[in-house]
């Protein structure tokens, strides 16, 4: 097994690295303050054909796998979580669902544009009642016969990509049904941007991740065609925990680049910062703080690799999907409190990325299923849970 990247993944490693330094680091940080979303970096992603990193090249796409997205989300995280995470969500939320279970005619219609960044897709499945019970939801699609429509209505919340100048749709799960056995019916529905009845509440206040667009919605008798079904009737719940399992990998990425991120900063504030006469890099107890992050992210970026390497050639990845996620989230907390720490008051203040990255770093714990969730997850492959 080897972890070394090919030199195609290097090459793409060293130019997002670079856009990540010359583009977005400069920019970001007002954004963030603003809580605005950076259309101008986005598109720039967008041309520089991030969105359709592994899709096909028939749809736009750069024929490349959750590998490649992997090491751009990790780069891009290394600097900024708010634009990692619009890319993570539009490409796995928002195009993968219609990539891996959309008819052809879904396809043609949506992928061209969500690879190009043209358009950005968003995932709808956690509802007020219901984050990491996600079987439990509430939300109803109907079909009408006379029309040949689904008719929607319920609510969402904490959606990401889903209410921009250019968000496309929105794949929402719904109750279509019961199954024989009296539980709901899951299904998928695309439901297209400005929808009659589809309502998009303004953007919430966040600890966090202040340059990402996260929106509450609400679907209020909303028509869609019967054919914007997305998959089969019924496997909606089955498809969701697919894209959530290759989403932890992309999360596990992108909070490796939040880990990796705190050690390249507090590396440099250790070199430049005095206190008693000498770099406070010169204390040992400032040199084996960031001795351990840097191994705490180094084993991040293995897990994450690991389970996107058993992704792309087809072996079972949901545990170390899990394993990865859960390891990375951790250490990308541990890291930010202690790049804090290194920065001093320095690292209470906005204007150095440090405090950013502390801001960022507690979502990762929580969103695409929490800590705990993914204990339950690795615990069932263990065979614990009957
Ligand atoms: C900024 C942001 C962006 C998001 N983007 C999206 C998105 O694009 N699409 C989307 O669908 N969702 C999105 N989410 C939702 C996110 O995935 C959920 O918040 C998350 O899954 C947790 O669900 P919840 O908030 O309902 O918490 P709950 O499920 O209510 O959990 C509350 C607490 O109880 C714990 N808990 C629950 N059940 C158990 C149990 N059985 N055993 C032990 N502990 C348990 C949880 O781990 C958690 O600590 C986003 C959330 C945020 C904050």
């Amino acid at each position: 097994m080897d972890h070394r990247l090919s030199p195609e993944l290097e090459e793409l490693r060293r130019t997002v690295e670079q856009f990540a330094h010359d583009v977005v680091a400069p920019k970001i940080g007002d954004f963030y303050e603003r809580h605005e979303f950076p259309y101008e970096i986005v598109r720039e992603m967008g041309r520089m054909g991030l969105f359709g990193l592994p899709f096909p090249e028939e749809y736009g796409g750069m024929g490349g796998d959750y590998l490649a997205l992997g090491i751009a989300l990790e780069e891009l995280a290394r600097v900024d979580s708010s634009v990692a995470i619009t890319l993570e969500a539009g490409v796995s939320l928002g195009a993968m669902p219609i990539h891996l279970f959309g008819t052809p005619e879904q396809k043609q219609q949506w992928l061209p544009r969500l690879c190009s960044g043209e358009i950005l897709g968003a995932f709808g499945l956690t509802e007020p009642d219901g984050g990491s019970d996600a079987g439990a939801t509430r939300t109803t699609a109907r079909l009408d016969p006379d029309t040949d429509e689904w008719v929607i209505n319920g609510t969402k919340c904490f959606i990401t990509n889903s209410g921009t100048d250019i968000t496309g749709l929105v794949t929402v799960t719904a109750v279509t049904g019961r199954k024989p056995d009296g539980r709901p019916e899951i299904s998928a529905i695309i439901v297209p941007a400005g929808t009659p009845g589809f309502t998009v509440a303004a953007p919430y206040s966040k600890v966090g991740w202040n340059a990402s667009d996260t929106r509450e919605l609400s679907f209020a008798d909303v028509r869609v065609p019967a054919a914007n079904l997305l998959g089969e009737r019924g496997r909606g719940y089955s498809q969701f925990l697919r894209i959530l399992d290759e989403g932890r990998v992309a999360i596990a990425a992108l909070a490796t680049g939040l880990a990796q991120g705190c050690v390249d900063e507090s590396v440099k504030y250790a070199k430049e910062r005095h206190a008693f006469g000498r770099p406070i890099g010169a204390n040992q107890a400032i040199q084996f703080k960031i001795a351990d992050m840097e191994m705490k992210a180094h084993t991040a970026r293995l897990a994450w690799r690991d389970a996107a390497s058993r992704l792309v050639t087809g072996e079972p990845f949901k545990k170390e999907a899990a394993l990865a996620k859960l390891h990375s989230s951790t250490v990308a907390v541990d890291n930010a409190r202690e790049a804090t720490q290194i920065h001093g008051g320095y690292g209470f203040m906005n204007e150095y990325p440090v405090a950013r990255m502390w801001r960022d770093s507690k979502i990762l714990e929580i969103g695409e299923g929490t800590s705990e969730v993914q204990r339950m997850l690795i615990a069932r492959e263990l065979g614990l849970v009957s």
